[in-house]
């Protein structure tokens, strides 16, 4: 990052030695604790891959990250060494793997998380009960609903990196990307990403290595917000959604309601941003949940989702959802307002 001109991530992450004997933790750069080379091959700290829900795609959970965000979910591996020792082709054998599995194939335009919400609500009435619930879209067959370790739904043709992030290291994941694309079992590649890694540079070797979507979130507007939660600025990040489009990557964006840090007024910012570059950008508002550092503080309610969900809208964006709604519908009757919200959004 540094020698392409921009600073280091906040990416100190605990470990503890393998041959020293000390009580606590130490801390090094990502790069250093979650990245290894040996013999020319570069090896990734993976913590798990599961086939994921709501997303319905494999995903590679990986240890280490260039953000230290206070309300991290994934804090556990993403800030303190956790995993197995990955190489690419451990990575490809795993696609192949998943490939057997897959029940949905997707086109490229729909590697995205965003669109597996069309397609299955992960009731499981159809493989349980032999019949639809309510909220099923009855686009899918009994047959193409799978049950993993995060639930019901299908198997769609998308492998993921999520978890913590090294985009600043891109190798690993261009070599990963070439091998699965070697498969040619129409396997799409996204990156879920805080985008700090993605310098022109390497989205361009992203592009060429076969990557083909990717998941931005975009954590703040405000840059001292911004700053205060990730340990880092947002200035280049939110250049990136006309540099990913500009590639022709798919992209989705998501951002994350917290109450008193990033609220309606940011998120409309944000929308008002993307809906200038393209309108079609499918852009997930997730509700905040107390983790790591803001473990205390509350998630928003119904109606501050449902504010930065219509000033989305009203910025322009076409593509907008909510996420995350366990954690903002306390009763049947904020049930029955978010559905109807839905059935008049359609
Ligand atoms: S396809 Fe099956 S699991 Fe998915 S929403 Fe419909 S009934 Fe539920
Ligand atoms: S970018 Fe994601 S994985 Fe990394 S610290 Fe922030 S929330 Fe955690």
């Amino acid at each position: 990052m540094i020698i392409q001109g921009f600073r280091q991530g906040s990416c100190l992450t605990f470990y503890k030695p393998d041959k020293l004997h000390i009580d606590g933790y130490l801390k090094d750069t990502a790069c250093q604790v979650t990245l290894k080379w040996e013999e020319n091959t570069p090896y990734r700290l993976i913590k798990s891959i599961q086939l994921s829900r709501p997303e319905d795609y494999l995903s590679v959970y990986q240890s280490g990250c260039n953000f230290s965000c206070l309300k991290c979910h994934s804090w556990e591996f993403s800030q303190y060494k956790s995993g197995k020792w990955v190489s690419p082709y451990e990575i490809s054998l795993v696609a192949k793997e998943y490939a057997k599995l897959v029940t949905v194939v997707e086109p490229k335009n729909r590697a995205t998380s965003y669109h597996a919400q069309d397609l299955c609500k992960h009731c499981g009435y159809c493989v349980k009960f032999g019949e639809r619930s309510e909220i099923c879209p009855n686009r899918l067959k009994p047959e193409q609903i799978l049950i993993s370790s995060q639930g019901y739904g299908p198997a769609r043709n998308i492998i993921a990196f999520t978890g913590g992030d090294l985009a600043c290291n891109p190798e690993w994941y261009c070599l990963a990307a070439e091998k699965i694309k070697e498969l040619n079992l129409c396997l799409w590649v996204l990156f879920e990403t805080n985008g700090y890694g993605l310098t022109l540079k390497n989205l361009d070797l992203f592009k060429k290595s076969g990557i083909d979507a990717f998941w931005l979130d975009i954590k703040a507007w405000d840059n001292e917000t911004h700053k205060k939660l990730t340990g880092c600025e947002n200035t280049w990040i939110l250049k990136l959604p006309e540099e990913i489009l500009k590639r022709d990557f798919t992209l989705e964006v998501l951002s994350l309601y917290i109450p008193t840090w990033v609220e309606t007024d940011q998120i409309k910012k944000i929308a008002k941003h993307l809906a200038q570059i393209e309108p079609e950008i499918p852009f997930t508002i997730l509700a905040f949940f107390g983790e790591y550092k803001l473990k205390d503080l509350n998630s928003p309610n119904l109606y501050q989702m449902l504010d930065a969900y219509r000033a989305a809208k009203d910025a322009g964006l076409k593509n907008v959802r909510l996420g995350n709604i366990g954690h903002f519908i306390n009763s049947e009757k904020d049930y029955e307002i978010l559905l109807q919200v839905a059935k008049d959004a359609i």
